[in-house]
């Protein structure tokens, strides 16, 4: 019986391209997909995007698009990165598909006849400025449980706790620096601290379906505290309005958290996947011999281990049999996760012209099965591609294929002599090894143990030097037998390779004139085929090319003479502390007694005037500015200066040094901005 796979990667965030770190996972599951395909499992190889929540809301409000134009813009560009990189999905689909706003009310009904639904009033961050409540993702302070600082309202990266953004010790709303005021509103909860959960998830995290440290990880959650209360607690499943989201059943203006139906998207992919072919979803599922597997990051193991399950039990519904959670993968230390990403870019690559299957198999190299980081090392990637992938493995088609074209008119030998065949059979012997590898997802090793097969068959070239035995008439069979033991071996490698490097594989069979390489074929010889004509099969990695990789994008814009370098980088939450906004100069006057500053009266439209001394007299005369627009920092502590208190201060444009370099431009708005108008 074949086995039978459902395989998901995590739902990427829909308010981005991808980065390095997708990239990663969808290769690290492409690999698994394609080597259980090769040995006969039919499998449903799913992902979506993750479309809902208050990020991508905001985020579509200030590009000035609905949230669905938003979404759909960044599908359309997933393509490109999937293609790309030979990453082969069945089927990518989107949260906001119909199909998942059905399952997730499914789903959630079930739990509620359950009894595993509560309401509640609870206290929640709102932020003043803005007039919303703020969703957890847009509330920033330090981790209750480690104290590492500017971590999100819903889990710390740090520590990888799961709390609720109200336990964040110091609070400050990420859209406007204000500090969030608590106020009360009805919520819902699954009730994850319900006996019968925490006996099932107890079972469920510790029998084998995670890797012995996620397990231990997860253990931590079921540890009962000084109080006697284990940490698990009941999960908020709801937000109110405005949210881009999936309205909850008989409770109107109250939406489903983004966390609840994003893993529903799995099964909403596979269902229109199913649907599409004609075949019953439910029916699918419903086999006992199907094996579900979910690929993800460490940083969504919660989510994974305890409430996805647990929601999938309750509702009557088949749960996972593995997930598989690996590390991050690191450029010069960076690590890059999901919302704080820099490294690489995916694309930048390809438009490089550098070889997506160069990545695949460095990545492979590094990959194990455990919950470590890789570190994307340049020196290394360009060894192992060159010394190994191209050195070793390439290298020998291209040593033999020559002669067998020009001498044997592309034919095999029938046989290949005693020494030949016991090369081959212990090539063809590690074909278990190499499978197991795969299947614990021990790639690392699984790429080891090709190499020192290649190095193998390098040696055997190497004594026996075609190059040499070609000369001579009368060692042309040794000739022949030596080429078709090179062809023969490059096939059994090829097939060991094919999951990391699908394209190069499709190339050979297409050289070999063979049918697509599977383990079962690796067992064969091909005694007398004839070969089709080789082709270079891969260029070893340029170095100026992948240095390029590592520069900025774009170049920086030239200094001006004199011109000022950059300020250190900072995160949105940094600018967004800074209110700036339109202010009338209702009246300029000059200051007695100071020949730099002029007395502002502004209106910021507050329904009062502000005074703000600014050091602008060298530049502008009173009368000049009066009636004007100008941008002003409104929340900027009061300063008592020597003619009276300051309240802000006007924004204007000058030279690092003013003294050799005169010249100060202040800031005046396109027409249309009226006074207390926000500048973001
Ligand atoms: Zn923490």
């Amino acid at each position: 019986m074949p086995q039978k796979l459902f395989v998901t990667t995590a739902l990427p965030y829909a308010n981005a391209a991808f980065h390095i770190g997708h990239m990663m996972e969808y290769i690290q599951a492409d690999i698994w997909v394609r080597f259980q395909r090769m040995r006969g499992a039919q499998v449903n190889f799913v992902c979506a995007d993750d479309a809902h929540g208050a990020p991508i809301m905001i985020a579509a409000e200030k590009a000035g698009k609905t949230p669905q134009a938003f979404v759909a813009e960044i599908a359309a560009g997933r393509k490109p990165y999937l293609d790309g990189f030979h990453i082969g999905f069945d089927h990518w689909h989107s949260t906001d598909a119909p199909e998942n706003h059905a399952l997730a009310r499914e789903i959630y009904l079930a739990l509620r006849r359950n009894e595993l639904i509560d309401v509640r009033t609870i206290e929640q961050f709102f932020d003043p400025v803005k007039g919303m409540f703020l969703p957890d993702r847009y509330i920033l302070g330090e981790c209750p449980r480690c104290g590492a600082k500017d971590q999100y309202g819903d889990n710390c990266e740090v520590c990888g706790a799961v709390y609720s953004p109200t336990e964040l010790k110091n609070p400050y709303s990420a859209l406007s620096g204000a500090k969030p005021e608590l106020r009360s509103s009805e919520h819902y909860f699954f009730r994850l601290s319900d006996p019968r959960c925490v006996e099932y998830l107890r079972t469920w995290t510790q029998d084998g379906k995670l890797q012995s440290e996620v397990a231990n990880k997860v253990k931590e959650w079921f540890a009962e505290g000084p109080d006697g209360k284990i940490q698990l607690g009941d999960w908020d499943i709801s937000r109110d309005a405005p949210y881009f989201g999936i309205e909850i059943p008989d409770a109107p203006g109250k939406y489903f958290y983004v966390w609840l139906d994003a893993p529903v998207g799995y099964l909403a992919s596979l269902k229109h996947l199913l649907e599409r072919r004609g075949e019953d979803f439910e029916a699918y599922l419903a086999d006992p011999m199907l094996r579900q597997v979910h690929f993800i990051g460490k940083d969504i193991v919660t989510f994974h281990t305890l409430f996805w399950p647990a929601m999938l039990h309750f509702s009557g519904r088949k749960v996972p049999d593995n997930v598989y959670v690996h590390g991050f993968i690191t450029v010069g230390g960076d690590k890059m996760s999901k919302s704080r990403g820099t490294g690489i870019s995916p694309l930048r690559y390809l438009e490089l012209g550098l070889d997506a299957q160069w990545l695949r198999y460095y990545i492979a190299a590094k990959l194990n099965a455990r919950v470590e980081d890789i570190e994307f090392n340049p020196e290394d990637f360009v060894a192992r591609v060159n010394a190994d992938l191209v050195g070793k493995y390439v290298n020998i088609a291209s040593r033999a294929a020559g002669f067998l074209a020009k001498r044997f008119d592309g034919r095999l030998s029938a046989d290949v002599g005693v020494e030949g065949r016991a090369l081959l059979d212990a090539l063809r012997a590690h074909s278990a090894t190499v499978q197991q590898l795969y299947d614990e997802r021990e790639y690392g090793k699984a790429v080891r143990e090709i190499m020192l097969l290649a190095d193998r068959v390098n040696e055997y070239v190497d004594a026996h030097k075609p190059w040499e035995l070609v000369k001579h008439e009368s060692q042309r069979a040794a000739l022949h037998d030596v080429c078709t033991v090179c062809i023969e071996a490059f096939r059994v490698l090829t097939v060991y390779l094919k999951p990391i490097l699908p394209a190069l594989a499709q190339q050979v069979e297409a050289f070999l004139d063979v049918p697509p390489l599977d383990f079962a074929a690796a067992q064969r010889a091909l005694g007398g085929h004839r070969i089709g004509a080789y082709k270079h099969l891969m260029q070893r990695v340029d170095t100026e090319r992948l240095d390029k990789l590592f520069e900025a994008p774009a170049p920086p814009p030239p200094a001006a003479p004199g011109g000022e370098a950059i300020a250190p980088e900072i995160a949105i939450g940094d600018f967004a502390k800074i209110d700036l906004r339109i202010a009338k100069i209702v009246l300029a006057e000059a200051v007695d007694g100071s020949d730099k500053l002029l007395k502002l009266t502004l209106d910021v439209g507050e329904g009062r005037h502000r005074t703000v001394f600014s050091g602008i007299k060298s530049a502008y005369k009173p009368e000049d500015l009066t009636g004007k627009l100008t941008v002003v920092v409104a929340n900027l502590a009061p300063r008592k200066m020597k003619f009276g208190v300051s309240e802000g201060m006007v924004l204007a444009a000058s030279h690092a040094d003013e003294g050799a370099q005169p010249g100060l431009y202040v800031l005046e708005p396109w027409p249309g901005a009226t006074p207390g108008l926000r500048v973001r």
